[in-house]
């Protein structure tokens, strides 16, 4: 599907905007830049993709808003090549970035009907990340150890089975609390232990526990 040179252009801006809000690494505002937020959201809110705005997909979830989603990778200091796992692929939009900027990407999606549909528009998009559909307390053991762990939905609390998942000396970037959370930078320490920063507030849809929806 070709894009329209108004879509460019508000994407463009999108970029700017970003850039003025704080987000500097240029790799990821490239990547922003590059892919089409519209492809991942409902036609009813199309004209709007390019707003700095989360807005509702399938199931009763959210596409994260561009800042969160520029926020949170800029957090992760991705190189080309590294493992990355996601927790709620959902529209499929925070993993194309990822994919975007060259890691190879696991991403674990709970809801059936989102993860039956971002596979094949990531894939359409030239993406190919493997996708789950499960549990993303567990996370994935089988691909593990990751290089960076990424958790797109609110988490009540830091879950052991992704820090045991993590390599020593990488990254997981986690929103954490009940209503509303906190942005936190996680660094696995040789020892095990865990060295948590924090950035701020955001609003995220929780991230919840042994529910199969779906199926
Ligand atoms: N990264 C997504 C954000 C979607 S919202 C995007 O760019 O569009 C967060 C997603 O996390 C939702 O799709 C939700 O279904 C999913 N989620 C919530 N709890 C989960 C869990 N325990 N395991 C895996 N996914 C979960």
């Amino acid at each position: 599907m070709k894009e329209t040179y108004r879509q460019i252009g508000m994407r463009r801006k999108l970029v700017q905007h970003l850039r003025t809000k704080g987000i500097k690494d240029e790799s990821v505002l490239e990547a922003i830049g590059n892919i089409p937020r519209h492809r991942f959201m409902d036609t009813a809110f199309i004209e709007s993709a390019y707003l700095d705005k989360a807005f509702p997909i399938d199931a009763g979830q959210t596409i994260s808003q561009p800042f969160t989603v520029a926020m949170q990778t800029q957090l992760l200091e991705l190189s080309r090549g590294q493992k990355v796992l996601e927790i709620g692929t959902g529209s499929g939009y925070q993993c194309a970035v990822l994919c975007e900027l060259g890691a190879q990407v696991f991403s674990i999606e709970r809801q059936k009907t989102l993860f039956s549909k971002s596979g094949p528009l990531l894939n359409e998009l030239g993406y190919r990340p493997k996708l789950f559909f499960g549990d993303g307390y567990k996370g994935k053991h089988q691909f593990a150890p990751f290089d960076k762990i990424i958790i797109t939905c609110g988490a009540p609390f830091i879950p052991q089975d992704l820090i045991d998942q993590l390599k020593v000396g990488g990254i997981m970037v986690i929103p954490v609390g009940e209503e509303q959370q906190v942005m936190k930078r996680v660094v696995k320490m040789p020892d095990g232990q865990i060295n948590v920063q924090e950035f701020g507030d955001y609003q995220f849809v929780p991230m919840l526990k042994n529910k199969a929806m779906g199926i």
